[in-house]
């Protein structure tokens, strides 16, 4: 079921010309799946040489043409979506049916932007003196160099894929290592669909080593990196050096904000299943449960009922509702957030330890009465914890719930326009979903502010990162 990986480079598949690789493991066995391997420097170069060639070939194709071709390719990614799901699960852990919906939303994402691409349309501005012409044009920016994360294999790639072939930009893909298996078969559907050699590159190596030698090449011309944020300024002061243009999707710690007019079932229910979907590790996940205290009882009995009744298991499983955490690293996170909750008088109403003793398993859990200057409040947890704690009053919530460095996503639910409308303004974050989590669409943009980073994906604002601006003025 795993497939065979390897590098794209040129148009063609291939092993590492240096020999060096490293094992996927399958999280919800810890067993090995298959030998990645990694890209030599020369690799890269080739690489980088390849993709300079495919912007000459690919800004110089049209709009129209590019279209095709990229519908071709979600066309191809529908058609095998099963088989890509299937891999996605092996390598990840999210349950069958997560996988094979970030598959098709993946699908969408590309469709959306191949006729976005199509009306990437410049302005003409009156000129002030006679016969002047001014133009403002729209131009490819040029090599990009992505680096996408493990939690959302397909998703993250397609973002950055779909904006820059959108724009007419060819790249050079980094991938996570861990979750290697459905990218390298999203990039096999853009070959298979037509894209000209050179386009689209997919590299793997050590991490820190493969953006070292791209961010220091004059070519590349942008980078998109979604992942932690020390990472993030890691790359972003790489990029400085050199004046290259990047978008940042970087962490999050959600806030949720329950006020006591909402009816805190429905909520608890809508909130509770978005919380430990992928097992928590989703940048927009909720992660801080802020309830006015009138309706905190009723939210957290319903909210840790669902919690208890979460079917955790191998995502192949029927019925599974959460699969392992992606890695060992996460399982050590958990024990510490869950450690330091208790050392601080938090009580764990479920879970709150790991699940058996092979594959990465951990208990669904909801933490109550931690303070504020928690680890599990102030950090991103990056899985299955729940903390849920009460407010009082709309001023108090707003000021603990802006109080950290993130401003990713923040969720709130009432049933008064005016404090949905209130609560909105007040949150400072990229996204609010207000009696919805539905904050993450083809069209819409997607993207944080303060540390959470910078530049958004998806919508407009999604194939404008890969745009420059020329403006000519013609007398
Ligand atoms: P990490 O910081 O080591 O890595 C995060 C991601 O960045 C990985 O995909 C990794 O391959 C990549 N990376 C690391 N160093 C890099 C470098 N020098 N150049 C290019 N890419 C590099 O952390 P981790 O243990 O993999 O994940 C833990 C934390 O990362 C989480 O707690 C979360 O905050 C964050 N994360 C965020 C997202 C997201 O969607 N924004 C996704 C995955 C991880």
């Amino acid at each position: 079921m795993y497939g065979e990986l390897g590098l794209f480079i040129d148009g063609a598949w291939r092993k590492s010309g240096g020999g060096k690789g490293e094992d996927v493991i399958n999280p919800a066995t810890e067993k090995p799946l298959a030998r990645l391997p990694h890209a030599s420097k020369a690799d890269l170069d080739e690489a980088l040489e390849s993709a300079k060639q495919g912007f000459a070939i690919w800004r110089a194709t049209s709009a129209y043409d590019r279209c095709k071709i990229m519908h071709k390719a979600a066309d191809l990614m529908r058609e095998r979506h099963d088989a890509i799901a299937k891999i996605m699960v092996l390598e990840q852990g999210k349950p069958y049916p997560e996988a094979r919906g970030e598959v098709i939303v993946s699908a969408d994402i590309i469709d959306w932007y191949a006729e976005e691409g199509r009306r990437s349309y410049g302005r003409i501005v009156p000129g002030r003196g006679k016969g002047v012409r001014q133009l403002v044009m729209q131009e490819a920016i040029g090599v990009v160099a992505a680096f996408t994360p493990w939690n959302f294999p397909v998703l993250t790639p397609a973002r950055k894929v779909g904006g820059a072939l959108a724009a007419g930009c060819s790249l050079i893909l980094k991938a996570s290592e861990e979750t290697p298996g459905a990218c390298v078969e999203m990039v096999r559907c853009f070959a298979d669909a037509g894209l000209p050699k050179g386009v689209l590159n997919l590299v793997f190596g050590v991490p820190s080593e493969v953006s070292e030698h791209l961010l220091t090449k004059d070519a590349v011309r942008k980078i998109s990196f979604t992942g932690s944020i020390p990472v993030g300024k890691h790359l972003a002061q790489l990029a400085a050096k050199s004046m290259k243009r990047t978008t940042m999707e970087l962490g999050g710690h959600s806030p949720v904000v329950v006020f006591a007019d909402a009816d805190p079932e429905k909520a608890a229910d809508t909130i509770a299943a978005f919380k430990y979907r992928n097992a928590g590790q989703v940048c927009i996940s909720p992660t801080r449960f802020y309830v006015q205290e009138d309706v905190y009882p009723r939210f957290l009995k319903r909210f840790t009922e669902y919690a208890k009744g979460v079917k955790v298991g191998d995502g192949l499983e029927k019925g599974v509702a959460m699969g392992p955490l992606a890695n060992a690293r996460r399982l050590d996170a958990m024990d510490a957030f869950v450690a330091d909750a208790k050392d601080r008088g938090g009580k764990i109403q479920t879970g709150g330890t790991r699940r058996g003793n092979q594959g990465y398993f951990y208990e669904p859990t909801v933490i109550t009465d931690v303070p504020d200057d928690s680890k599990i409040m102030t950090q991103e947890p990056f899985g299955p914890l729940a903390p849920v704690v009460t407010f009082k009053t709309f001023d108090e919530v707003v000021e603990r719930a802006n109080s950290l460095e993130f401003g990713l996503a923040a969720y709130a639910f009432t049933t008064s326009s005016t404090t949905a409308a209130a609560i909105s303004d007040a949150l400072e974050s990229g996204m609010v979903g207000v009696n919805s989590i539905a904050i993450s669409t083809p069209e819409t943009p997607f993207g944080g502010v303060k540390e959470s980073g910078h530049g958004s994906e998806g919508g407009i604002e999604g194939l404008g990162a890969y745009l420059v601006t020329k403006f000519i003025s013609q007398g």
